[in-house]
């Protein structure tokens, strides 16, 4: 069966999906984001993705196409016909065609999602240990906007995988700030750390979740700037995302991060969070 597509409407192959060249999204990465989990069919944490991707419309001053509920019906009559059983959802709303100009002239906006599969998430504290490298965060400061306009990003990882890692942490003047493509957690004296979301970090839905984990584990969640060389001298270091959930960090910069195992606290976290997707999805 051909991998299809929800493009403005109508479900089609995503081979036979077709964008204008004066499209929007094309010509100025005029446009938003989201990528949604979901398991054994389910999806997890749709509301809050879709929260986030009205707050994204909003920040660039793009009226959302769709209701949410009309949305969240659409994506799950999409999955329910998919044979893609555990995976992702990636959404694209663009501004849509329009005469080429700066200026915002009346269009109609680009809706589309697509469903990819993914392999299942290693339990917690059982994967491989992630490889950092920092980067200069030379990002704008609306990160909380979830744009499709990701060269930095993408430039940072592509750094990263070059040069033998996973993934780019984001540091500005000696600040880290967030990965590529994930938040960034460091753990010291038994406290979990993370830059404040806003100008230079996505408000993450794994984070969002964790955040709340945190506070029924009883393990201190701290929101503050925290210093490359703090974080390098961390117990623990792990990055979240909704693709990957908890990855915890066994080297950055050819350091070694703690004693090169899975921390106690990034396990302990990863393990709750399992546990909420098996609750909520199975
Ligand atoms: N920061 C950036 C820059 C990202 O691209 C992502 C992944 N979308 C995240 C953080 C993590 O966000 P979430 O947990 O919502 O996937």
């Amino acid at each position: 069966m051909s991998e299809m597509i929800w493009f403005n409407g109508e479900v089609l192959p995503l081979a036979e999906a077709r964008i204008g060249v004066e499209d929007r999204g094309f010509q100025f990465a005029d446009g938003v984001y989201e990528v949604i989990r979901f398991y054994n069919g389910r999806t997890f944490t749709l509301s809050e993705h879709l929260d986030r991707l009205t707050r994204s419309c909003e920040g660039i001053r793009l009226a959302m196409p769709l209701k949410k509920q009309e949305l969240m019906r659409e994506i799950g009559k999409f999955i329910e016909k998919s044979p893609v059983r555990e995976g992702m959802i990636y959404l694209q709303i663009t501004r849509g065609p329009a005469p080429r100009n700066h200026i915002f002239a009346p269009s109609r906006p680009t809706v589309l999602f697509y469903a990819r599969p993914l392999p299942p998430v290693a339990p917690a504290g059982t994967a491989e240990g992630l490889k950092l490298i920092s980067q200069n965060d030379e990002r704008w400061q609306r990160c909380w906007i979830k744009s499709i306009a990701l060269l930095p990003n993408v430039l940072a990882k592509n750094a990263a995988v070059s040069a033998g890692c996973d993934e780019a942490v984001f540091v500005e003047k000696g600040i880290v700030t967030e990965c590529s493509a994930s938040n960034f957690f460091a753990v010291a004296g038994g406290k979990v750390l993370t830059h404040p979301v806003g100008p230079k970090v996505l408000p993450g839905i794994t984070r969002l979740v964790l955040m709340d984990l945190c506070k029924q584990l009883d393990v201190p969640f701290v929101e503050r700037a925290i210093s490359e060389a703090e974080c390098l001298a961390a117990d623990e270091v792990f990055i979240t995302s909704t693709t990957r959930e908890i990855g915890w960090v066994a080297r950055w910069n050819d350091r070694q991060i703690g004693n090169g195992s899975c921390g106690v606290i990034t396990r302990k976290i990863h393990g709750a969070y399992q546990k909420l997707v098996t609750e909520r999805t199975q």
